[in-house]
Order: structure tokens, then sequence, then C-alpha cells
């Protein structure tokens, strides 16, 4: 069986949607687990909505109903007859959102996050479902929440492995391998939406959807992913920054984990680790042009040589930090700053090491910054530059590095036998 990804780009309107299913049409002899994230730019509002309900920054209700509006004038285009199920599936959980809106939050904005954000997967996988079935492919529904099993670190929820390989083997296995009436058996999921205890709902993070992707992969021994975007493939630099960019045809995991890790954003950064356990390809392609080739990312090593793969972090802030006594940077400082970091949640992106500095690059998250430095200023100097970009090359050439660096004066460089890394002011690139 095959796992497929949709993003949200892929289900933003009615015609969209009927793309989708023409895709899953198209492979009639597989078995298909889909996973969905919510439509379009469904998250950002959402995002909005826990906003409004907990600071009181927007008008809740005027949010509430254009969310409501956006998803009932899809359901209006796919179903003509308002006695469809799906009318009235869509009014349940219109109204469980509208009552959630409706009390009063509790102080932990991490937790309301999570019990509203969800929505966008739920509505999109409501909607997806009802309209595989009027379109002929009998589809199964599976919820999320009972499948990813987490702990409740809400907004990055940690995945409980052993309940979450039994929960899917459980509900979800037996049903790809019952054959009784001799079709290929398709099934859909929300991406991005765990279950913790007591029956709340969690989310793994931004782009979490590919990471649940491979997380059913792997329990149910799929093989293969596909996630399905609106380009052609993995690219070696992110079109935002770079205009000749190039598709790449073939990565190792290990390439991948290491772009991941650097910041490019194609894929969640926790995809891989699962499939790279059980050997299970993945394939990024793309929905627009289904028949091109895409990425594969997989255990084979490619001959060629690879070219170099540009990653731009930006918003970074690089702060650095000396003892006040102007001791050396040795191991107990070391453990001590690092106990600080992992307090905050704080993960270094890129740091340097002398006598008597550390250097750590990070991201600027304004919530988390202000009260590290406070902390860290009691023990140690601590100065910092903000409004910075790290920029990685894995594969770096001297061309490569030229085209970066130019005449410009970075605040930090780093050299290894695969990777460059350099900071640069952000008006520099
Ligand atoms: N809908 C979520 C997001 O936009 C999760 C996902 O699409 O992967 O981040």
């Amino acid at each position: 069986m095959k796992v497929f990804k949709f993003g949200g780009a892929s289900v933003k309107s009615a015609e969209a949607v009927r793309h989708v299913v023409d895709i899953i049409k198209s492979f009639y002899n597989d078995d298909i687990m889909i996973v969905l994230s919510a439509m379009d730019k469904m998250t950002n509002m959402l995002e909005k909505i826990t906003d409004s309900y907990f600071y009181g920054k927007y008008d809740v209700l005027e949010l509430y109903n254009s969310f409501v509006e956006y998803h009932f004038n899809i359901i209006n285009e796919l179903f003509e007859s308002v006695d469809d199920k799906v009318f009235i599936e869509f009014n349940l959980l219109k109204d469980a959102l509208y009552k959630k809106l409706k009390k009063n939050p509790s102080p932990n904005y991490d937790f309301e996050y999570d019990q509203i954000v969800p929505y966008g997967e739920l509505f999109s996988t409501m909607i997806m479902h009802n309209y595989l079935n009027k379109a002929g492919i009998k589809c199964q529904l599976y919820d999320a929440r009972n499948l990813i099993k987490t702990d409740n670190k809400y907004r990055e929820a940690k995945v409980d492995w052993d309940l979450t390989t039994g929960a899917i083997r459980l509900y979800v296995l037996p049903y790809f391998l019952d054959k009784s009436d001799n079709r290929s058996k398709i099934a859909i999921t929300q991406g991005f939406i765990g279950g913790a205890a007591y029956g709340y709902n969690t989310t793994l993070g931004r782009e979490g959807s590919d990471y649940t992707a491979a997380i059913i992969a792997f329990a149910l021994k799929a093989s293969e992913v596909i996630i399905w975007k609106d380009v052609p493939g993995i690219l070696n630099a992110d079109p935002r920054f770079f205009n000749d960019t190039k598709k790449v045809d073939k990565l190792s995991y290990e390439d991948a984990i290491e772009l991941t890790y650097y910041g490019a954003s194609v894929i969640h950064p926790d995809t891989i680790k699962p499939l790279q356990n059980d050997k299970i390809p993945l394939y990024v392609k793309s929905f627009v042009s289904p028949d091109a080739e895409g990425t594969e990312i997989s255990e084979r090593k490619t001959t060629d040589k690879l070219e170099p793969f540009y990653i731009i972090k930006p918003d970074q802030i690089l702060i650095s930090i000396s003892p006040k006594d102007f001791s050396y940077i040795a191991e107990k400082n070391l453990i001590d700053i690092f106990s600080i970091l992992d307090k905050f949640k704080i993960r270094v992106n890129a740091m340097q090491i002398s006598a008597i500095g550390l250097s750590i690059c990070i991201n600027n998250n304004l919530m988390r910054v202000g009260p590290l430095i406070k902390i860290l200023q009691e023990n140690y100097k601590v100065k910092y530059n903000e409004q910075l970009n790290l920029i990685t090359i894995r594969h770096y050439n001297n061309e490569a590095i030229k085209k970066i660096k130019d005449n410009k004066t970075p605040l930090l460089e780093q050299i290894s036998r695969l990777t460059y890394q350099v900071i640069l002011k952000n008006d520099l690139i």
C-alpha cells in the first residue's frame, strides 16, 4: 500500500478537490492511505481565530464566519443536494467549533491552540471523504486523534510510538488486509493532529502532515510515500530567494535529513527518520503534473555529483556569551548555558567557541529570546545582533560560496567537508 499526503494548496477550491480525486482515481490498482492538510491557508486563519479567542485581538466571530463560509462555498460547489450527509456533518463540525469559541479560554495558550487549529484538518477530511464516496471511490475516514497518540506538549507534541503503531495496526490494518470484496482500498485521515490522554487534541508543529504520513507509512509498512506539492519536486534552493533553481532527481535519506535540519522548508524535519528506519522511499511530486518524475528520497546514493543546495534561515539572532569573570568557556560553562537553552526549548542553529566566548545563532522567537538573554546576563556578558540570515550550502563549491558571500562581511562562517554556513545581515541577500 501507498501513503499519499496532500497539502493545503492541493485542495484550495472545489476544482482543486476534483483534481485530487482524479489523481487518486488514476491509481485504481493501489491501496492508498490519504493524509490531508487543512484547505489552502485555513491553518493560518485558525491561528488568528485562536489569537482572537485567547487575547481578544480581532473579532473572533467575524473570523469564525469567514472560516465557515469558505468551507460552505466549497461544499456547495461539490454537492448538489442539500440533503447530502456532507451538510449534516458540516453543521456538526461548525457547531462544535462555535461552542468551543463561546467558552472561556484556559490560561494555557498552547492548549487552546491545539483544541481550535485542528478544525482545519477536520473540515478538509470530512469534505474529501464525502466527495470521494460521491465520486464512486469507496473510502474509509479515520480520525487521526485515535491513531497518532502523543504526550501533552501542546503545539509540539511528541509521538508515543508504541501506542501509535499499535492503534494504527489495530484500527487501520484490518481494513487494508480485507480482500473479500476484491477491490483496492482507499482510506483518509487528518495530517498534523494527534490525541493526548483525556481526549484532548494535540498538534505536531506546522507542516506536520508530512510527519503524519511517515508515521502511518512506518506503522503499516507501506511500499512508498508520495507528498504531492505545487512544485515539481525538491529544488536546490528556495525560489523566493533564488531565480535559477534546479529540481533534484534523487536524494539520500541522509542528505534529506541534513537539509531539513538546516531549515529547508520543503518537508517537515521529522519525516525522514521513520521512513529511513524501514527503508520506505519518499517521492515529492507535483500535483499539477502528476505524471512528471519528481524527487525520490531513498537509501540509494546517487552517483551524480550533487548540485550545491542553498538553504536560508531568515530572522536569526546571533548571541555572543562570555563569562563575566573572564574565565574560559569550558565544559562547566557550556553545560550551564545549554541547560538554560534546553529550559527555554531553544535549538541552536549554528555555534562557534573561542577561549572566552560562545556564539550561538538561534531563531529570533520574541517570546523566548528576551527572557533567555535576561537569565544569561546573570552570569555572562551577552551581546547580540538581530535581523540576520543563516545561509547553509550543502555540497558547496567555490563558485557557490562566492555567489553568497561576494564582498560581504560575515558575522560567522564555518566550513566542513560537505557543508558551508555563513551568517549575514538580512539585507545582504
Ligand atoms: N495544516 C498544517 C499547516 O499548515 C499542517 C500541514 O499542512 O502540514 O501547517
